[in-house]
């Protein structure tokens, strides 16, 4: 049986995470199939290493369909497939719980791995047990969480090109308009440096601080929730369990406490460093490096020290 990925695209260029959850069903060795939203992006797809065959939805390229008539493109498609698979991103999120249930199948969210017997592994409370699923189901709907699996080249492939026929839009709902959030600096999901703050920072003006420590080191801002909802940071740059989930090669947490909803979000970087004067503060259990001691004075050493430069 066949796997099928749903791509996501901005524009017609295929994301990173949709490249990842590539990389991690091609460990299945069953053949592959990418699911695109509309023309521009199946040509995008089709470049890509290791793909049979494109299947190209009429969707409008600017517009996010529905999860509805998504997850009634996926129930139309479904026949000859075992896993469809898409990044755990808002997409899928929406739609495949949907055509799980439109199809009488099971449906995983957030996997983290694949083990060789086609089982999948996955977090439960917040990240602190791993469990490991089997699905009993024909066909299996799962999200992946990328920033676990290696990325695959973008091109090198030819697969064919199907063209879908157009289904009727779920129109009990309707997207009237999107508005991006302007957030300066760089993107949180794919920096490879971030410096978050939390409570432990007590201003907005600190937060603002240390957003411009980090941009001259080209990473991006983060914070707890605790920092957000006292208003010090925008919302987008919420860290953990109910923000994003980040595995950047270097996390700096200052004036963070640990919280276990906090690590569910960072605690795969690969190398954490917590600055926080609680020496018995949670953060240091799965910190690489910890500093015990004033933050402002390290914010400090580290402006006069980029300043000397
Ligand atoms: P605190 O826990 O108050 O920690 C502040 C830290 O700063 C302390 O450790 C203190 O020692 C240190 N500090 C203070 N002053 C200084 C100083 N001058 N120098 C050095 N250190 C200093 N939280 C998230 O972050 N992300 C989530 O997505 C999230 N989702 C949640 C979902 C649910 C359902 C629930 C119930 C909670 C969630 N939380 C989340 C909240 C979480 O439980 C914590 O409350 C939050 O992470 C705490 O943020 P904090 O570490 O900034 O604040």
């Amino acid at each position: 049986m066949r796997t099928l990925v749903l791509a996501e695209s901005d524009h017609g260029a295929i994301g990173d995470a949709t490249l990842r959850v590539i990389g991690a069903v091609s460990q299945r060795g069953a053949p592959l199939d990418v699911l695109a939203l509309d023309a521009k992006t199946a040509n995008a797809a089709a470049q890509i290493r290791g793909v049979e065959r494109v299947l190209s939805g009429s969707f409008d390229s600017m517009e996010t369909p529905a999860p509805e008539t998504l997850a009634a493109q996926l129930h139309a498609v479904c026949g000859s497939y075992s896993l469809i698979a898409a990044a755990h991103r808002p997409l899928a999120r929406g739609a495949f719980p949907r055509a799980a249930a439109l199809t009488g199948s099971a449906f995983l969210a957030d996997v983290t791995g694949l083990a060789n017997d086609g089982r999948f592994v996955r977090g439960l409370y917040a990240g602190s047990v791993l469990a490991t699923v089997a699905s009993e189901s024909a066909l299996t709907f799962a999200t992946f969480r990328a920033s676990s699996f290696a990325t695959v080249e973008r091109e090198g492939g030819s697969a064919s090109i199907v063209t879908l026929d157009a289904l009727p839009a779920f129109e009990r709902t309707k997207l009237v308009e999107r508005q991006a959030t302007q957030q300066a600096g760089h993107d949180l999901s794919t920096a490879r440096i971030v410096v978050a703050g939390g409570r432990g920072l007590a201003s907005k003006e600190n937060m603002a601080r240390l957003g411009a420590l980090a941009e001259r080191v080209g990473a991006a801002l983060g914070a707890s929730r605790a920092a957000v909802d006292a208003g010090y940071a925008p919302n987008a740059a919420q860290v953990g369990q109910t923000g994003k989930t980040v595995a950047p090669d270097v996390y700096l947490a200052f004036g963070i406490s640990g919280a276990i909803q906090h690590l569910a979000g960072m605690k795969d970087s690969k190398v954490i460093v917590a600055v926080n004067k609680d020496p018995d503060a949670p953060i240091f259990s799965v910190a690489d490096v910890g500093l015990v001691g004033d933050l402002f004075e390290t914010m400090r050493e580290l402006e006069a020290h980029m300043g000397a430069r």
